[in-house]
């Protein structure tokens, strides 16, 4: 039966392999990556090189150009608030919002048992250390989905939180966000609200 060079094959696999993009998607950027090599081809390959250099926020855990991330460093930024979030994907929608000035923490998940995610495996040991560290820090908004896996590390992290600090308000986002919802669909006005009428826990 006849199938594409190998090459060819290799290069849908790797495609395939990014979320959301199935074998026949991969197979259709494949063939326009083929058709469009000199340009698209080649103007792929230096933004993928490009993200070789991005670094990891020393403090935040954002993605960043610098040991420190733009956030971070910024001292117009209020740095008694940090916004604990799944992703750096949040970051950038509750930026959007403009409705936050504070910083954020990015764990890199959530706890998800069944997926054998496991708090050791998310960056709360850290957010931990950082909390203690930084007398500065006087709210913590939980900005984690209202899913099981949300509620499961919101609690998770309540509790270490308060085994080490009494006086840190903490907080999370107003249930205006649907039950489920996942904070990197909502609309901006909708997760704007929501953080503007955040719950002490
Ligand atoms: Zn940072």
């Amino acid at each position: 039966m006849y199938s594409y060079p190998n090459q060819i094959k290799k290069l849908i696999n790797e495609i395939s392999k990014f979320p959301g993009v199935g074998p026949k998607m991969a197979e259709r950027i494949t063939l326009y990556l083929m058709k469009n090599y000199q340009n698209a081809a080649d103007e792929l390959k230096n933004a993928i090189d490009g993200i070789k250099d991005i670094k990891i926020c020393k403090i935040c855990f954002n993605i960043s150009e610098e040991d420190i991330c733009l956030i971070c460093s910024d001292k117009t930024r209020n740095k008694n608030i940090v916004c604990i979030v799944e992703s750096p994907e949040d970051v950038v929608t509750i930026e959007k919002t403009e409705k936050f000035n504070g910083v954020y923490h990015i764990l890199y998940g959530l706890i998800n048992p069944i997926n054998e995610i496991m708090p050791e495996d998310l960056k709360i040991r850290e957010l931990i250390e950082r909390l203690n560290a930084d007398d500065e820090i006087h709210e913590a908004i939980l900005a984690l989905n209202h899913t099981v896996e949300g509620d499961t590390t919101s609690l998770y992290i309540y509790k270490e939180i308060k085994k080490i600090k009494n006086n840190i308000k903490i907080t999370r986002l107003a249930k205006g966000l649907p039950t489920g919802a996942d904070i990197k669909y909502a609309d901006e006005i909708t997760l704007g609200q929501a953080i503007l009428e955040r719950k002490e826990i």
